[in-house]
């Protein structure tokens, strides 16, 4: 992990939602890096982000890869109302919900663990439901 996403940990596990934002130009930078890819500016603050977005895509896995993640196991790419596209899992309890196109979707946060301990991860799942 570089140092960036460890401070993008760091706030989600204080169940933050934040990314970084270019000091010079406002740009929001997800994910995280060293220097903005608009003007090239080393300079950003980490500002909370409302974690509200619609579906951009989305593809059901089938098969299981990883012990981590059985089947089935839906990532959506979720395209924030500041912009930015997150991509994520879905909770577990909405892994058979149908999704759309353009869906509003909230995000959640759910805690879980690996082998490197305990963590609480940002995920999305659809509004209302
Ligand atoms: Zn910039």
């Amino acid at each position: 992990m570089d140092p960036f996403a460890t401070e993008f940990w760091d706030y989600a596990n204080q169940r933050e939602f934040r990314m970084q934002q270019c000091d010079e130009c406002q740009k929001l930078r997800w994910p995280a890096a060293a220097v903005c890819d608009h003007c090239l500016s080393p300079d950003y603050s980490w500002v909370p982000i409302s974690g509200k977005g619609h579906v951009l895509s989305w593809i059901v896995f089938h098969r299981q890869y990883f012990p981590e993640y059985p089947a089935l196991h839906t990532a959506v790419a979720v395209e924030l109302d500041e912009g930015p596209i997150f991509v994520c899992c879905m909770p577990k309890e909405f892994e058979e919900t149908e999704l759309a196109d353009a869906m509003p979707m909230e995000l959640v946060w759910e805690e879980s663990h690996d082998r490197h301990g305990d963590y609480v991860i940002p995920l999305f799942k659809p509004v209302g439901m």
